[in-house]
């Protein structure tokens, strides 16, 4: 939450509100509920409350603005580390409105604005955004864990003309197939910029790698961390980096999380990784055969994929 974060593909978080309630697998570990409890917040669920931030906190993003112009470039903003932005609820009607005039007022930064619910985009955006068009500094995600969660959520946000629609890929719970992903047009719906064909059905391969806009920009991918955290399969890991290479779209591997195939660990920590603790039922379950996976913890288990980083941002 502070002037710098520790996310490796942002320089700054905003949370407009904190709170939030879990909607999928991919939310049963949440990093940020398990934080507010440890500080005694009880802030998840449905009927808890969603305490706005302070004015001081609000202010922040008018000074990292004015540094950013002042360094002429620009600084990625992630807002909602510890809410999401697009969560349905009467008291975040007005914070929310707060939160897309403070965007506007802030056009040395790119807002990334990440969410589980991106069928409420459209009806919760203001009302000039929809008629004039989004500003150009907002990015706009949706978190993909496995397959039905590509299916779900990608054709909603296909449907938000934002400059960046990016995704972000983390955890990563089951094996993603972006190019199986079909997105229905509806027949009175505007044509995207860059479409030149208004067939009903496209598959995401047309949006995806069509040679002239990619309809995904941005694939950010990870694994889970924290005491319980779920292992990622790393042909997971692989084939999405290979269809983000294939499509020319960007690909930022953010890291492995509590585990890592021996492979990718960084050989100083090999011998500090302890002995997985997953019986071979469980691995039989979980991965194919020929990785050994070690229970490094986050920082050593790293950030290389194939041996190397990846850290591709769009343009
Ligand atoms: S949507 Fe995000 S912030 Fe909300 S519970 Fe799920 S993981 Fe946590």
């Amino acid at each position: 939450m502070g002037e710098r974060t520790g996310i490796e593909w942002c320089h700054h978080t905003f949370n407009p509100w904190m709170g939030c309630v879990k909607v999928s697998a991919g939310c049963k570990h949440c990093y940020a509920e398990r934080e507010s409890e440890r500080f005694g917040k009880h802030i998840w669920g449905v009927s808890a409350p969603r305490p706005v931030t302070s004015e001081a906190y609000w202010k922040k993003p008018l000074s990292w603005n004015k540094k950013a112009a002042a360094a002429g470039e620009r600084r990625r903003v992630f807002c909602g580390s510890f809410c999401d932005v697009f969560e349905d609820r009467p008291d975040l009607v007005e914070p929310r409105a707060r939160l897309f005039e403070l965007i506007e007022a802030t056009p040395h930064l790119d807002w990334l604005l990440l969410t589980k619910r991106p069928e409420n985009i459209k009806r919760q955006i203001p009302l000039s955004w929809a008629s004039l068009g989004y500003p150009a500094n907002v990015w706009i995600g949706t978190s993909v864990e496995d397959q039905e969660t590509a299916d779900k959520r990608i054709p909603a946000l296909l449907h938000v003309p934002c400059r960046v629609r990016f995704l972000s890929c983390e955890p990563l719970l089951g094996s993603v197939d972006l190019t199986r992903v079909h997105w229905a047009r509806p027949a009175n719906e505007t044509v995207l910029v860059g479409d030149d064909s208004p067939r009903f059905f496209e598959s995401l391969r047309g949006y995806f790698d069509n040679g002239r806009r990619t309809k995904i920009d941005w694939v950010i991918a990870g694994g889970e961390s924290g005491p319980d955290a779920r292992p990622m399969h790393p042909d997971h890991a692989y084939t999405l980096r290979d269809q983000c290479l294939a499509a020319g779209v960007p690909f930022f591997f953010k890291q492995w999380g509590e585990w890592v195939p021996r492979r990718e660990l960084p050989d100083e920590f090999v011998e500090l990784a302890s002995t997985p603790t997953l019986t071979l039922a469980d691995l039989a379950d979980v991965f194919a055969p020929g990785y050994e996976m070690l229970r490094a913890g986050k920082k050593p288990a790293g950030r290389l994929l194939g041996r190397r980083e990846w850290n591709e941002v769009p343009a």
